[in-house]
């Protein structure tokens, strides 16, 4: 940590997209130094003004806004997909963006879990986020299968916080013929653990199954390639470390080799359909090739203008590659603030890997003495952290609104905790 915090902040490229959105006020009524991203992204002050266009659409066009104006809803979905595909390593035709995470988890695993008689296992990381874990149970369910039967865990080895990418590999060769599909979580919401997708796409592949990942936590926060890696489907949300808004909607992936297989069971709707006969209103579900061909209803054009918003931030800013870059300098700092605390680890560790590539931006810190205490001071002191139970405070510096400045004003509240 040789410069000063002032010195980065005044270098920082990115320094002027912190003006871009609202930060709340800490109990002094200054801005708060937002350490939660990684739950809710704070509001882009070009929301309102999005979403403001959409309200006087409908007020000047009534139904006739689904062809008229600068972004007709009848298409607007088609307006994500560059943008999107860009995010996440992905042609366009892979992607699109429609409902929320659980149910699009749900709509995929309808074409990508389709267990038979000898192959019909999932691997999953223990702990998931608590929604994955109870989509693919009533999923196990759904085919009349028992979940304890269908579902396998990746635990880590006693002494261990996270998963090691060779033992993934193993588990998966294990079981070999029955594994049906693996689905883990790009990053783990509560360790921070980045996976090497590539990795355990290849493993997955290399034994028959479909590997597809819950992005919650990666989207907007990793660089991603989804194409290249190979991946078979993804999803994510988009109110996480893409901003737009509490329930936002979700972005989806389906894999290219995928996109001219009409025969791929699904669950249809008619904005899945050929959009060229859409209104024919005809018998016969064709849908329309690539990851469009699995919408079901048409768009929800409220939360998708604030999502266009919210991505057209991340494209101006210079996409993944240039938040990532900064997204290491804060957590970089962020740990060596920690560290410098000098705590032995039955009193505080970092369980997130140290590797930065094998995390995103999020540190957690396992407290494992008045671990609430010093999550109430650091809201005290204006440090929104969050709270994982029963002992775990989260930390997400984000590139697109936090400083240096923040990062070190955590240091320094830590410091004054333990001291
Ligand atoms: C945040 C999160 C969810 C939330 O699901 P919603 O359907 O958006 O409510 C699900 N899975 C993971 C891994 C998450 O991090």
């Amino acid at each position: 940590m040789n410069d000063t915090a002032a010195t980065l902040d005044a270098t920082d490229p990115l320094a002027s997209f912190r003006q871009e959105f609202h930060l709340p006020p800490g109990p002094d009524g200054q801005p708060c130094a937002y350490f939660c991203g990684n739950s809710l992204g704070l509001l882009p002050r070009a929301a309102r003004a999005a979403v403001e266009r959409e309200f006087a659409s409908w007020e000047e066009r009534g139904v006739e806004g689904h062809f008229l104006g600068a972004s007709p809803w009848m298409h607007y979905h088609s307006t994500l997909a560059e943008a999107t595909a860009r995010l996440v390593g992905a042609r366009p035709l892979e992607v699109v963006v429609m409902n929320n995470l659980t149910v699009n988890l749900h709509l995929l695993l309808v074409s990508f879990y389709r267990p038979t008689a000898t192959r019909y296992k999932v691997l999953m990381e223990g702990g998931a986020f608590p929604s994955d874990q109870y989509a693919l149970e009533s999923q196990a369910r759904l085919h009349g299968l028992n979940p304890d039967d269908v579902i396998v865990e990746l635990v880590p080895r006693p002494g261990e916080h996270t998963l090691r990418t060779a033992d993934i590999e193993t588990k998966i060769a294990e079981l070999g013929d029955s594994l049906a599909t693996v689905i883990i979580g790009g990053v783990n919401y509560y360790t921070g653990q980045a996976f090497d997708m590539a990795a355990i796409t290849k493993a997955g592949h290399a034994v028959g199954a479909f590997v597809g990942f819950d992005l919650a936590h990666a989207a907007g926060n990793l660089e991603l390639h989804l194409h290249d890696w190979d991946v078979d489907f993804a999803c994510w949300c988009t109110y996480k470390y893409l901003n737009s808004g509490p329930g936002g909607t979700s972005g989806v992936f389906v894999h290219e080799r995928f996109a001219e297989r009409p025969d791929l069971v699904r669950l249809a709707g008619w904005w899945g359909h050929d959009a060229s006969e859409r209104f024919k209103m005809k018998k016969g579900f064709r849908p329309m090739p690539g990851a469009a061909g699995w919408q079901l209803s048409n768009a929800q054009i409220f939360p998708m203008a604030i999502h266009a918003a919210s991505l057209d931030i991340v494209e101006r800013a210079g996409g993944m590659p240039a938040l990532r870059r900064k997204s290491e300098q804060l957590t970089a700092r962020l740990e060596s603030h920690i560290r410098a605390l000098n705590l032995p680890a039955a009193k505080l560790e970092i369980i997130t890997p140290t590797d930065p590539a094998q995390r995103g931006c999020q540190l957690s810190v396992l407290v494992h003495e008045r671990g609430r205490e010093l999550f109430d001071f650091l809201a005290d002191q204006g440090v929104i952290a969050d709270w994982r139970e029963p002992n775990v405070i989260r930390l997400a510096p984000v590139p697109l609104y936090n400083s240096f400045a923040d990062v070190d004003r955590v240091g320094e509240a830590l410091t004054r905790f333990f001291s």
